[in-house]
């Protein structure tokens, strides 16, 4: 297939890329940089099948020849990403969701939707089904990429309607793996390099929120079955395994082995970093287990050890 992946540099962009070279596709990836980085599609650079443009897509969205497909990424997507870019957060999140809608249109092609469970807000329902309205403020610091994220799946639902296109929405829950944005303040990349370096861990607030964390291969799997699926409706993608903070930074001081001397803290940050902040988050993957035949591969254990790896070689 001719398929075209924006923000396709970006952290699961880029693991998305990768499974589609590796599984024969010919894979167009656009990308502006703002949280995305060329180096992450460093190994598919000289690859005759891959493409790397580096474009807005607020800005407009057009393609040489046939698409099959377009998988729709492009987004800040870690809480500092989008409360410093505000304004092109909600801007790709509606403008670029519209360019994107309109190539596939054009081409007669699939899209899929990167969504995410923001959409559920601080949710009042748990664990989270895609029948749950949510509970979002649209006015609080969060409300750039979770009403953004809410406006991209109303405009793929009304491509849908009103156009028959084939259109897929994927809403992603905490993912990580190698290639995260070691400065992006997530919790992962946050506790992993601190791990790696032997400092703290510093777990905000009294560390009982919680989290659920899925390893990117399984995610992409979930991406790509989705796209093939015939399912216009929402589909959490997500490991329903909860966690909270303080259990999170224990699992991750133990994955960094004996040598780690880093020990958790509970400390105050900002209070804009922490506005809003969900505090249960678990999907039901109910949906993705009888649609797509999904759910989770990989342990935590195993994928946190394979992220350690990959900090440790780009903090030497
Ligand atoms: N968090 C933390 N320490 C950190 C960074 C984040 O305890 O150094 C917490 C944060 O308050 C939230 C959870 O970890 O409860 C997940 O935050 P993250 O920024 O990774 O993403 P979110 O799931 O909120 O989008």
């Amino acid at each position: 297939m001719n398929i075209l992946v924006t923000g396709g540099a970006g952290f699961i962009g880029s693991h998305l890329c990768e499974r589609l070279i590796r599984d024969g596709h010919t894979v167009t990836a656009v990308d502006n940089f703002i949280t995305g980085s060329r180096r992450n599609v460093a190994s598919l650079a000289g690859n005759p099948r891959f493409t790397l443009i580096e474009a807005n897509i607020i800005d407009g969205l057009d393609h040489a020849g046939p698409l099959d497909a377009v998988m729709n990424l492009a987004s800040p997507a870690s809480p500092v990403g989008y409360l410093d870019n505000p304004i092109e957060t909600m801007l790709v999140g509606s403008h670029g969701v519209r360019n994107a809608l309109e190539l596939a249109r054009r081409n007669g092609a699939r899209f899929l939707q990167a969504s995410t469970s923001e959409v559920y807000g601080d949710p009042l329902e748990h664990p989270q089904k895609e029948s749950y309205w949510g509970n979002v403020s649209c006015t609080g610091v969060r409300s750039v990429y979770d009403e953004a994220k809410r406006f991209a799946e109303a405009l793929t639902m009304a491509y849908h309607r009103k156009h028959g296109l084939r259109t897929r929405i994927i809403r992603i829950f905490n993912t990580y793996g190698p290639r995260m944005d070691l400065n992006d303040g997530r919790v992962v990349p946050n506790f992993v390099k601190q791990a790696a370096t032997n400092q703290p861990l510093t777990i905000y607030g009294d560390g009982s929120a919680t989290r659920s964390f899925t390893y990117v291969s399984d995610l992409v799997e979930g991406m790509w079955r989705l796209l093939m699926s015939d399912e216009p409706m929402p589909v959490n993608v997500g490991n329903p395994r909860e966690m909270t903070m303080t259990q999170f930074a224990d699992a991750v001081i133990l994955a960094a082995g004996s040598e780690c001397r880093s020990k958790a803290v509970y400390v105050q940050p900002q209070n804009e970093r922490i506005a809003d902040d969900p505090q249960r988050r678990r999907p039901d993957i109910t949906r993705a287990r009888q649609i797509l035949g999904w759910e989770p591969r990989v342990a935590l254990e195993d994928g946190l050890r394979e992220t350690l790896t990959y900090f440790r070689s780009v903090l030497n």
